[in-house]
Formats: C-alpha cells, structure tokens, sequence
C-alpha cells in the first residue's frame, strides 16, 4: 500500500491542508499590519493638520492682531480654500476654541 502511494505523483490531502493552513495565517497576519499601518497614518495626517491649523491661526492672529471668529475665516489667505478641516479617521470637524485659541480632533489619540 505504501508503494502505491510513493509512486503517485502531485501532494496528498494533508500536504495540501498544511500550505493551505499556512498561506491563511500569513494572509491575516498581512491584512492586520496593512490595516494598523493605515490607521498608524491616518493619525499623523490627523496631528499634521492641526499643527498646520495651529500655525495659520497664529499667524493670521499676528498680522489681524485679533485671533480668527472661525477656521473658516482663514481660508484662502492663510489656508487653501479646499483644506479640509476634518479628521481623516472620524470624518468629524475640528474642534476650534477661540479662547486659547486650541484646535483638537474629537479623538483622543490625536494630539499635536
Ligand atoms: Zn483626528
């Protein structure tokens, strides 16, 4: 029975469920650490856009020697006007306190 078996050309069940087994654990592996590396750099462009929010206000407060009423009112001058003022994670606006003049994203994480 083994001879046959030794003679037959091509994987058995097992040999196939292994590579198989093996290909799947690599492929989720894979899939996780895209996905981390995805969020990973939606929260740099996240803090990138509030740090750059952070300087057009500043600047914009030295030259109108009153900080902006809303971020709005720094495009186009001190913004482009197709800037967008949301966080690439949640999809949700910038929160702008004119009082310290702050800008922050409603995640946590998210910190300039
Ligand atoms: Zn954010």
């Amino acid at each position: 029975m083994k001879k046959i078996f030794r003679n037959q050309k091509g994987f058995t069940l097992i040999e196939m469920l292994i590579v198989v087994s093996i290909i799947a654990i690599l492929i989720t592996i894979a899939v996780a650490s895209y996905n981390a590396a995805i969020e990973k750099t939606k929260e740099v462009v996240c803090i990138s856009n509030i740090r750059t929010i952070q300087r057009a206000v500043t600047y914009y407060e030295i030259l109108n020697t009153d900080p902006p009423p809303s971020l709005k009112d720094l495009q186009p001058d001190y913004l482009k006007s197709n800037f967008d003022f949301t966080c690439p994670t949640t999809h949700k606006k910038y929160i702008y306190n004119l009082e310290n003049r702050e800008v922050r994203c409603t995640t946590a994480g998210h910190k300039s």
